[in-house]
């Protein structure tokens, strides 16, 4: 086991703690670990009754940051389903760009009534559960420490960069963005991040992910 999640209690209920334990984990280790932990843990979910994930939809219609690793496994995944498309015919048909000032996000398309366009709105369920994104894979609506929320938020991050970075050279910049406000948008103001050229999650090392002070906090080795 090379990522281990431990259950832990917290003032506001039972969450999550995380160590590694392997200095060669990858971010797939990452996410078979939490994956198992969301369905077998005995956790407090903070926005429903049931202690369970499955038939709940509660964090559907949240912004949803897109890496670059999940639009390329969003491309294969639909591939089975019929849908051959190129990855930027995937990004402009399941994903919103918006860009503000310098600022550039890119999030999974919600409908109208403000739910992911993968939701199922009858079951409640994901229609891409295997392959949907990183960001879904890693949310649980329980307490987590404080390094385990800081290593999400610095795979996401680095994650979405390396998108936007692709978005920026290979999509014609008029045909991009969903919307814009004021920008001011350089492609130089995003620099190559450990997602470069990586296709799978079992090919980023989280070590190469995080800065040496997180790292320490999370490496047992
Ligand atoms: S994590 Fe999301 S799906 Fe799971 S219980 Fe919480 S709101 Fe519902
Ligand atoms: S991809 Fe699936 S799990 Fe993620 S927000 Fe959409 S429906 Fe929910």
């Amino acid at each position: 086991m090379s990522v281990k999640i431990i259950t832990k209690s917290f003032p506001q209920g039972k969450g999550y703690d995380l160590q590694i334990m392997d200095e060669k984990a990858s971010l797939q280790d990452y996410l078979e670990a939490l994956n198992k932990h969301i369905l077998e843990a005995e956790l407090t979910r903070t926005r429903q009754k049931v202690n369970k994930c499955e038939g709940c939809d509660g964090c559907c219609s949240e912004r949803i940051p897109l890496t670059s690793i999940d639009v390329y496994m969003l491309q294969q995944g639909l591939k089975p389903k019929g849908e051959t498309k190129t990855l930027a015919e995937i990004i402009r048909r399941y994903a919103y760009v918006q860009a503000e000032g310098r600022v550039v996000d890119i999030t999974l398309a919600r409908n109208e009534d403000g739910k992911c366009v993968f939701l199922n709105p009858d079951t409640k369920k994901c229609r891409i559960y295997p392959f949907r994104p990183l960001v879904c894979q890693t949310f649980i609506c329980c307490p987590v420490s404080s390094r385990a929320r800081r290593l999400r938020e610095t795979v996401v991050n680095q994650g979405e960069d390396q998108l936007v970075k692709w978005c920026l050279s290979n999509i014609p910049w008029d045909k991009l963005f969903n919307e814009v406000w004021e920008p001011e948008i350089s492609l130089a103001d995003w620099e190559d991040t450990p997602f470069r050229d990586r296709f799978t999650y079992g090919s980023v090392l989280i070590k190469d992910i995080c800065k040496p002070e997180l790292w320490q906090q999370l490496y047992l080795g």
